[in-house]
């Protein structure tokens, strides 16, 4: 690639357009994120909201590094997995651009570049990830030539969950920093936190898991007079054990020594010293990625697609957005 490649992500509520060099090196990205009154995210509005902001997100990413469309050799977009109203909008952008400018299209997947970028960020080789999102929580590692999702949760994403107890509550979208801050509030009022009486059902099937049941109870916790704010940490304290013993059971499966945390939910400093902890102690290593690259970005898409742009490319009859698409449906032909 001689010039720029150009990403698009709106996977969800985020429509983000992010910038690698021609060396593949990424940009900060360029990026709105649609924030619902009251509710969870309804998938047209954000959809709605991903059509409003599309051009003007676009200009700004481009002044954010002095350049001109003719700089821009290839885009990139997130082709799935995601809510289908919204993914369509970032490959609409998408298809009029590589039209436009007639400069080659490539349609890549969003938990994949969680990891690329990952990896690029942190400078680890093989880790498993623990890709700790709204939406998704898995547990993935390569194996075989293509990433392979080992464990996942049996019924909604990690931080769907924490938001969705946080709406419970009175505190608006999105709920995990919120809760997060809730956390240190109570470790900060007692000198002896304990979990007496704040015990919450904990849900690890293998290397799946599950996190419905935990804020159900969580919220009777609530319901039942315990302060929301040792709610919130013993949530926390739950969810995120849960989701560090799959880490530790893939590592110990697959005999690999790094743990990479990605999405949203890796912005979480409770989650990041768990991981921490664990990696310590089986003599590997922890690693994350600055937090604008833990939350869903553009620059991670356009970091893949660079990646892959050197033996593929995506024809307009094959652009069509996959909302289910997997992780291991990618076979891995980059280093
Ligand atoms: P993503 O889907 O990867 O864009 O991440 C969004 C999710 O990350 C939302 O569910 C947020 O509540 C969650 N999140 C963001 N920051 C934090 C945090 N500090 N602690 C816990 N969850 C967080
Ligand atoms: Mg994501």
């Amino acid at each position: 690639m001689n010039g720029w490649t150009v990403g698009i992500e709106t996977t969800a509520h985020t429509f983000s357009f992010g910038l690698v060099d021609s060396k593949g090196i990424p940009y900060p990205s360029t990026s709105d994120t649609i924030k619902p009154e009251k509710g969870g995210i309804h998938p047209r509005e954000a959809a709605d909201h991903h059509k409003d902001f599309a051009a003007q997100l676009f200009r700004r990413a481009l002044e954010s590094q002095n350049l001109s469309i003719d700089d821009i050799s290839a885009i990139s977009y997130s082709q799935g997995p995601g809510l289908g109203p919204c993914l369509r909008v970032g490959a609409a952008v998408a298809r009029s651009l590589s039209t436009a400018l007639d400069v080659p299209l490539i349609g890549v997947n969003h938990c994949v570049a969680h990891i690329e970028i990952g990896r690029q960020q942190c400078g680890c080789n093989d880790p498993v990830l623990l890709y700790v999102s709204g939406g998704n929580t898995q547990v993935i590692a390569r194996l075989n030539g293509r990433y392979r999702v080992l464990g996942e949760t049996l019924d909604i994403g990690i931080g769907n969950m924490l938001d969705k107890f946080a709406r419970s509550n009175g505190i608006p979208f999105p709920g995990g920093p919120v809760i997060e801050k809730l956390a240190l509030q109570y470790l900060e009022r007692v000198t002896e936190p304990t979990l007496e009486g704040l015990e919450l059902p904990y849900a690890v099937r293998g290397m799946d898991l599950a996190f419905s049941g935990l804020m159900t109870a969580a919220q009777r916790l609530v319901e039942n007079g315990q302060s929301l704010d040792a709610v919130c940490w013993s949530l926390q304290e739950h969810a995120f054990a849960a989701c560090i013993e799959v880490a530790e059971r893939a590592l110990a499966h697959t005999g690999k020594s790094e743990v990479l945390l990605g999405g949203g939910v890796a912005c979480n400093e409770r989650m990041r010293t768990m991981s921490n902890l664990m990696a310590e102690e089986r003599g590997g290593r922890s690693y994350v990625p600055p937090k604008m690259y833990c939350i869903d970005n553009g620059t991670m898409i356009a970091r893949l697609g660079w990646l892959e742009l050197e033996k593929r490319t995506t024809e307009l009859h094959q652009s069509a957005i996959d909302q289910y698409l997997r992780t291991d449906q990618t076979p891995i032909v980059w280093t």
